[in-house]
């Protein structure tokens, strides 16, 4: 039978109901997402490297077989590999010997039997401790069946095969196998949706040689403009998915000007006046920029969507009020949401602090809240008495109604979802948006992803900050960050002791609540010790908060739930436990909790000194650069952006073959394409209309992209 691009791929041969399942979950349902899930790597298997010309350092792929007896498992020393599982196996082709290693490789007993073939692709390296062998540590492996020779349609060997990312527990080799025969029984009708004329300007093959090509190279093409993704083919689909993105944002952004909103009184004596009465401080030139870019914006009957970007610290908060103070003169109500209770409380606090002389009322809308105490802070929104409602998620459920919703600004951007984001705005007629985030964004990803959100970026911190130093200690060395510890406290500052799991698990990981009781009761007998986790209760948590920002705890002993918006100027020293496990982004947004005040601020990452990949990678980044515009450009190529921006998990990320940083040129290039082609809007929407109809995949970015 043939297969058509909209037909389920339940249906095709390979796909039972259970792979089915697991695709979908993927966002897979038709043949056609199957066939945009593309190969993140390519193997020449047209020739293998015999084993006897292999040179330690470079990366092969071989063609091997199980030596015999098999390859065992065996318990390394603890000291270096917490006594983890090792598989060890020889293998051999016609030419030699060659070992791998592969940690926590235990799975692999009943499989690697003496006899079995495998590809294999890994760096090889010289054994240290015998001369002559050549080895592989956690090199790729497949399988390959004895009846996997050189023919024409195998998909394993005699050709550049394609590597995809496995899919739960699709491995790659079953996906070729899928995609492969799907492209074999396929009826060929893909209908292109990019204008021709596009297409050939730029040279690219028609979606459906691209996608054929994409798949299953042919022999002659070079396999670095493959793995580099730029081969036209390649180029064609990533540019696909740029464009499209790109032609649903130019369309609402063509739309918008009809879209009315409400334009506030900016230049006026009672604005200056309130503006002037709320500041407790002097703003930056940075901060006086971006407010004069938010205040433009609010002036115009135009709903303003508008990033505002910042380092942890560099002091949005009071811009953002800044500009609530604005719509609140102007008569509007304005909502503020932040991603986690602790951090909404904490803006509710400092509002409060802050709007007091302005006699603004603020309530805080969180889950936690019930009864009569939240129907009252309801009613008080509803009938417009309070000016700021501060909340959580918790603000967009339907009951919370509005008197005059005029500006909503939504903090930590990148934790909520876009969908998120329109549900808050909804609460109101057009009110005007502005998007905080800590996370700094580069901005051509800036562009990619709120491609319809000008941007405002405070690039410099608040004056009397002194740089936070950070160091990278070995476990072996806590006695000493203890003492540490103890002398800063002497001297009257606070710490943070952070931990990445609340219990106590297999892993061996020191659990917050095991190593408070630890530090409070051992280490710290004297000093006032408080645990924040995520299980605790709200008003728990809130408590904990309270006390340390008051200055009546000393060692604040907590998960990452800290992690954003925490601001306690006293607090100097963080000391970061299991540091390797965090994300890097993540290090950085607890860093930014120190390093407030004037006092001297450290941070302590309590890793083992041999690690190595990523883990070593993001902390010598830590100890090297605060920078969060580095940063957030060295997490990006370590993670890639799904990961980066926590939309992958979500599953609403916006590409799947597209990279925009290492395809920073066809972003470029499919934008320009994209406005152009949006200035004719009825040829736009007829391509929209057409995608739309292809794919549920499709269709779900480009409701994104018109979220924005
Ligand atoms: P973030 O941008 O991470 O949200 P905050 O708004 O929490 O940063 O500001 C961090 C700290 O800097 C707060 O304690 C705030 O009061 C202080 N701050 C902000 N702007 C200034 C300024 N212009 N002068 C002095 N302190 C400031
Ligand atoms: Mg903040």
């Amino acid at each position: 039978m043939t297969y058509a691009l909209s037909n389920p791929v339940k249906h095709l041969h390979g796909v039972g109901p259970r792979r089915a399942a697991v695709l979908e979950e993927r966002g897979i349902a038709t043949v056609s997402d199957l066939l945009g899930y593309l190969p993140f790597r390519y193997e020449d298997r047209i020739r293998f490297t015999p084993i006897a010309e292999l040179t330690p350092g470079e990366v092969y792929t071989v063609l091997a077989e199980v030596a015999s007896g098999g390859g065992t498992v065996r318990y390394a020393r603890a000291r270096f590999t917490r006594g983890g599982p090792i598989f060890h196996v020889a293998l051999r082709d016609a030419s030699g010997m060659l070992y791998a290693r592969f940690f926590h490789g235990a799975y692999l007993q009943g499989k690697l039997k003496e006899g079995q073939r495998l590809v294999l692709h890994g760096k090889v390296e010289a054994d240290a401790y015998r001369p002559g062998r050549r080895e592989m540590v956690n090199p790729d492996i497949e399988l390959v069946g004895s009846g996997d020779q050189p023919t024409a349609d195998s998909t394993e060997v005699g050709r550049i095969v394609p590597v995809y990312e496995a899919i739960g527990e699709i491995s790659s080799r079953m996906l070729r196998r899928i995609i492969y025969s799907a492209l074999q029984n396929f009826d060929g009708d893909v209908s292109d949706p990019l204008p021709d004329e596009i297409r050939r300007r730029y040279g690219f093959p028609t979606r459906r040689e691209a996608l054929i090509y994409t798949h299953f190279p042919p022999k002659e093409e070079r396999l670095e403009l493959l793995n580099s993704f730029r081969s036209p083919a390649q180029a064609r689909l990533i540019f696909d998915e740029f464009f499209y993105y790109q032609l649903a944002l130019a369309l609402r952004r063509n739309r918008e000007p009809q879209q009315r909103g409400i334009a506030m009184k900016v230049r006026d004596d009672k604005v200056r006046e309130a503006l002037k009465r709320i500041l407790p401080f002097k703003p930056t030139a940075a901060q006086k920029r971006v407010l004069a870019e938010i205040a433009a914006d609010l002036e115009r009957p135009i709903p303003m969507h508008r990033l505002l970007e910042g380092d942890v610290g560099s002091g949005k908060t009071i811009v953002a009020l800044e500009a609530a103070t604005i719509a609140i003169e102007n008569g509007y109500q304005v909502a503020l949401m932040a991603p986690t209770e602790i951090l909404a409380a904490q803006h509710y606090l400092s509002a409060r602090r802050i709007f007091k002389a302005a006699g603004y009322a603020v309530e805080l809308i969180v889950g936690g809240r019930k009864g009569a105490v939240r129907d009252d802070a309801l009613a008080r929104v509803a009938s417009g008495e309070v000016k700021l409602a501060v909340g959580t998620h918790a603000l967009l459920e339907g009951f919370v109604k509005f008197h005059k919703l005029g500006l909503a600004i939504v903090d930590e951007q990148h934790r909520f979802g876009v969908l998120q984001r329109k549900r808050l705005i909804e609460k109101g007629a057009s009110p005007h948006v502005l998007v905080m985030t800590a996370t700094p964004i580069p901005r051509t990803l800036a562009l990619t992803l709120y491609g319809d959100l000008d941007i405002s970026t405070i690039d410099e911190m608040p004056p009397g900050r002194t740089p936070i130093e950070t160091r990278w200690t070995a476990e072996t060395q806590l006695a000493g960050v203890w003492e540490f510890v103890s002398r800063e406290i002497a001297r009257g500052r606070q710490t943070y002791v952070l931990y990445p799991v609340i219990e106590e698990s297999k892993q061996e990981l020191k659990a917050a609540t095991a190593e408070y009781e630890r530090l409070s009761k051992i280490v710290f007998p004297k000093l006032r010790v408080g645990l924040l986790h995520g299980r605790l209760k709200n008003e728990e948590k809130e408590s904990v908060m309270e006390r340390f920002r008051g200055g009546e705890i000393d060692i604040l002993v907590a998960t990452t739930v800290i992690e954003v918006g925490v601001d306690v100027p006293n607090a100097t020293v963080m000391v970061i436990e299991h540091a390797e496990r965090f994300g890097l982004a993540q290090l950085h947004q607890l860093r930014g909790r120190i390093g407030r005040g004037k006092e001297k601020s450290y941070c302590i990452l309590v890793a083992p000194k041999s690690i190595t990949g990523e883990g070593r990678e993001r902390i010598e980044t830590m100890v090297a650069t605060s920078n969060g515009f580095e940063i957030a450009e060295r997490d990006l190529k370590l993670r890639g952006p799904g990961e980066f921006f926590g939309t992958r998990q979500h599953g609403d990320a916006a590409f799947s073959a597209a990279q925009p940083l290492r395809d920073r040129e066809l972003l470029e290039a499919a934008r320009r394409e994209a406005f152009a082609l949006a200035e004719n809007p009825r040829q736009a929407a007829d391509i929209v209309k057409r995608l739309e109809a292809a794919s549920p995949m499709w269709q779900k970015r480009y409701q994104l992209a018109s979220v924005g």
